[in-house]
């Protein structure tokens, strides 16, 4: 049976501009891995990865230029033309690169404003110096990017009028005054409108994917194991994979048990509550864009998030997480990040050690880690051997 899918118009017509390679993602098992965990071979479970970090001819692909291809075409139309991409991140930052990275392909400047205290990362780092100017910052800085590295008094300066977007109303001014016709791109570009609707597509793609690869058990993946940092890749997700699964109804005439999308927060600072809170509202916003009901067909019971895995800070590599990069490497030959990626993985892999996924009811179960990039900030976490 084709699992073709017929998108809603609105879905279809919401503007695009391509950064991705016209092919989706590659998705492969991890054969390895899976062995590895269980040497006796008799789990019934099969692991594979969705290469989000082969998306992109663009520099250090990741999960930030799917977002992006939905916001280009607001930046492209806007009146008076744009001049400048402004966006924030933490020192090491993956996503203020994908956005430098636009900014060049589309013409225009980048202004780069990085947190030397949002999160762990330089604090902890064994040479400051080292982490303040490798990885992403070099990468950001080749891509000609104006990078602006805050204390946490130039934040409170910049940020002291913001708004729902975190658009650093004094910074913007200044811009203007200066000549320039800044564009706001929020952290992660989470809060921007249009942030979660690449990851609806994203789900779109994987179901069409599951097809292709005649996946055993249920031909889908029960669960899908992706980063939560901002949240709209996990909330994106959640609305597209609403949306396959109503057609799936819909063709099937009945209702299949739903995949489980399993967001893994990255950062122990905020409570789980207001992680969820925000996922679900970024889970709306893309349904009700790509033509759901954006309260009725999304609820909170569809947000699963698992903060067990954490750690101690935001862009602190912890012992377990550092285990689980090396691991991975040493396995499968993959390189994970040491931000998100690694504290995923890090997940998946408990999931399959403590029976979380044997004890699921089903024969076969297939679970997809999203692997969302980020390698370029190896560099700066040296002491990784
Ligand atoms: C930004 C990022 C994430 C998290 O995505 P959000 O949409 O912010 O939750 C995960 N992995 C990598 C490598 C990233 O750069």
């Amino acid at each position: 049976m084709s699992r073709t899918l017929h998108l809603p118009e609105q879905f279809i017509h919401l503007p695009r501009y391509p950064l991705l390679y016209p092919n989706p993602s590659p998705i492969h098992p991890l054969q390895t891995l899976t062995t590895q965990l269980n040497p006796s071979n008799t789990s019934k479970i099969s692991l594979y990865t969705k290469r989000e970090d082969h998306s992109s001819p663009l520099a250090c692909a990741g999960n930030k230029y799917r977002k992006l291809e939905y916001i280009v075409p607001d930046i492209l139309s806007s009146k008076p033309p744009i001049t400048t991409l402004v966006t924030e991140g933490a020192v090491q930052s993956n996503h203020t690169v994908q956005v430098a990275a636009v900014a060049r392909k589309l013409g225009l400047k980048a202004l780069v404003l990085l947190g030397k205290n949002t999160g762990g990362g330089l604090a902890a780092a064994s040479d400051q110096e080292a982490f303040l100017r490798t990885g992403n910052v070099q990468v950001a800085k080749l891509l000609g990017a104006h990078v602006r590295l805050l204390d946490a008094a130039d934040v409170a300066r910049l940020t002291a009028k913001s708004d729902e977007y975190d658009t650093p109303h004094i910074l913007m001014d200044e811009l203007r005054k200066e000549g320039s016709v800044p564009y706001w791109i929020p952290s992660g570009a989470s809060l921007h409108p249009l942030g979660g609707v690449g990851y609806a597509r994203c789900a779109v793609e994987i179901s069409m994917q599951e097809e292709e690869l005649q996946l055993p058990g249920s031909g889908r993946f029960d669960y899908v194991f992706v980063a939560c940092g901002s949240g709209s890749t996990v909330g994106g997700l959640i609305a597209g994979f609403k949306l396959v699964e109503k057609f799936e109804k819909a063709q099937q005439g009945c209702e299949m048990r739903p995949r489980q999308v399993i967001g893994i927060p990255i950062s122990p600072t905020k409570p789980l509550e207001w992680h969820q809170t925000r996922v679900l509202d970024f889970a709306r916003k893309a349904a009700g864009l790509i033509g759901l009901d954006s309260t009725r067909d999304v609820t909170m019971d569809d947000v699963r998030l698992d903060d067990r895995f954490a750690g101690s800070r935001y862009g602190v590599l912890d012992t377990e997480t550092k285990q689980t990069l090396e691991m991975m490497a040493r396995t499968e030959g993959v390189v994970l990040d040491p931000v998100y990626t690694a504290k995923v993985l890090r997940g998946m892999v408990h999931y399959v050690q403590h029976g979380e996924l044997d004890s699921d009811p089903a024969q076969h179960v297939n679970a997809l880690f999203i692997h969302t990039g980020g390698q370029a900030a190896l560099a700066a976490y040296a002491d990784i051997d």
